[in-house]
């Protein structure tokens, strides 16, 4: 049968069909291969079918009824449920070498350094469902009207996502287990990305004020890795000292690119609780808003100083025709947000302003990463709530992100003429293109 082009990019690029039919069986006698049942959910992610129910429908009626053919909902949970989670993991790092080793993660601004950054993000909270691995908490919610005291039922994960890239590239997911910290949790992804991407695979790893810990710190260094970490008041003594020695002008000669940003730099602080010293880097920006325009009319009091939303014109926002209105131009107070970085990473010649671009790529993670991968992805979407299955699905949902994110930078955007596609605009192009397999004959 003729593979679809998004398929026939990743077998040019990775070997993609040998890499998947090498994953091994898990389930003993099963009426469909597992290379199957990953096929429909790596391609019905990749098309952002996301729930089993939806991708069952799309094998057996929809998109995907040519390429898979029909398989149900329970079949594919089932398959996952018996499956090592170990070997999508492996592919994954498979994945991430072939990338470095044909240049995608490169970046122009992170002077030649790989930059990862490591979060933790929750999936699946709810109040009813549960399996085996699922995490709990007491919570007070509203109950018909009256404050209650309930179990909440959730799931945590930690990811590892390089950052320097024009596009977040997913190295490993690791679900945290009941009783483990987020941090201990990610620790054990970084050592177990070191042992198959191999030292030195990053070179810098940014993080949230949470991390900021001797002992990871320490741990870090084990690892060979650099990093750049927020620092907040968790560490209350580090963060007063570099207060107390950041209370001043900023240093004249540490001018930035950016105008309305200004840079303290400290390149030796002492943190005892650490028994080191390590840099520090403040950064204080401040950011003019837009101009508000606010309407007055005579004898009303202006109700809110909000900015006014699209009207029809000729009318106010309650559809009436204005009288007599006075435009009045506002100033709001200029937002000023200010952040530590404590690093140790050497500088050597490179300006301290480095350390702001890396430690404001941590943003990637949040803002794009976790931000797309949850709603045009689903990652949250509870399918095949059960131990196994839903850590199968999740890191198989987290590799259809990778892969599509690289085929829509590299092949979509890149060879695209005028205005590209939005990445969910691919992703129903992707299906379509499912749908006229074979079709075109031309
Ligand atoms: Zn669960």
């Amino acid at each position: 049968m003729q593979r679809h082009q998004f398929e026939g990019y990743l077998d040019k690029v990775f070997d993609w069909q040998r890499l998947t039919a090498a994953l091994s069986e898990g389930r003993q006698d099963p009426q469909y291969p597992w290379s199957e049942v990953f096929d429909a959910v790596f391609l019905g992610s990749a098309c952002q079918f996301g729930p089993l129910h939806r991708i069952e429908t799309e094998c057996c009626r929809g998109a995907l009824r040519q390429r898979i053919g029909c398989l149900s909902e329970d079949m594919l949970g089932y398959a996952m449920q018996r499956q090592n989670p170990a070997e999508i993991f492996d592919l994954g790092c498979q994945v991430a070498k072939r990338l470095k080793r044909i240049g995608v993660l490169q970046s122009d601004w992170a002077r030649g350094r790989v930059v990862a950054a490591v979060d933790g993000i929750e999936i699946c909270s709810s109040y009813c469902r549960c399996c085996d691995a699922c995490m709990s908490r007491q919570v007070e919610r509203k109950v018909e009207g009256q404050l209650q005291k309930c179990t909440q039922y959730y799931h945590r994960l930690s990811a590892v996502t390089v950052v320097s890239t024009p596009f977040p590239v997913f190295l490993g997911v690791r679900f945290q287990q009941d009783g483990e910290t987020e941090v201990a949790c990610s620790l054990a992804l970084l050592k177990d990305l070191s042992e198959k991407l191999g030292r030195r695979f990053i070179d810098i790893l940014v993080a949230d004020a949470l991390y900021l810990q001797a002992p990871f710190v320490a741990e870090l260094a084990s690892l060979g890795l650099d990093w750049v970490i927020n620092l907040k008041d968790n560490q209350p003594d580090l963060l007063a000292e570099a207060e107390r020695l950041t209370a001043g002008a900023p240093q004249h000669h540490e001018t930035t690119p950016q105008p309305d940003l200004q840079l303290w730099h400290l390149p030796e602080v002492d943190w005892p609780v650490a028994d080191r010293v390590v840099r520090v880097v403040k950064t204080v920006r401040v950011q003019d808003v837009k101009c508000v325009q606010v309407e007055e009319r005579p004898g009303e009091v202006p109700q809110s100083e909000e900015p006014k939303t699209e009207r029809t014109e000729g009318t106010n926002s309650k559809g009436k025709k204005p009288q007599c209105a006075r435009v009045k131009t506002k100033l709001p107070a200029p937002i000023v947000s200010t952040n530590f970085y404590a690093s140790n990473v050497d500088l050597g010649a490179i300006p301290p302003y480095f350390i702001h671009q890396l430690g404001r790529s941590r943003w990637t993670i949040d803002a794009q990463a976790f931000q797309t991968i949850t709603t045009d992805c689903h990652l949250k979407q509870p399918s095949a709530h059960q131990d196994c299955a839903l850590i199968v699905l999740t890191m198989i949902r987290v590799l259809a992100y990778t892969l599509t994110m690289v085929f829509y930078y590299r092949q979509v955007r890149s060879h695209c003429r005028g205005v590209p596609p939005g990445f969910c605009d691919m992703a129903r192009q992707l299906a379509y293109g499912f749908l006229t397999l074979g079709s075109d004959t031309s």
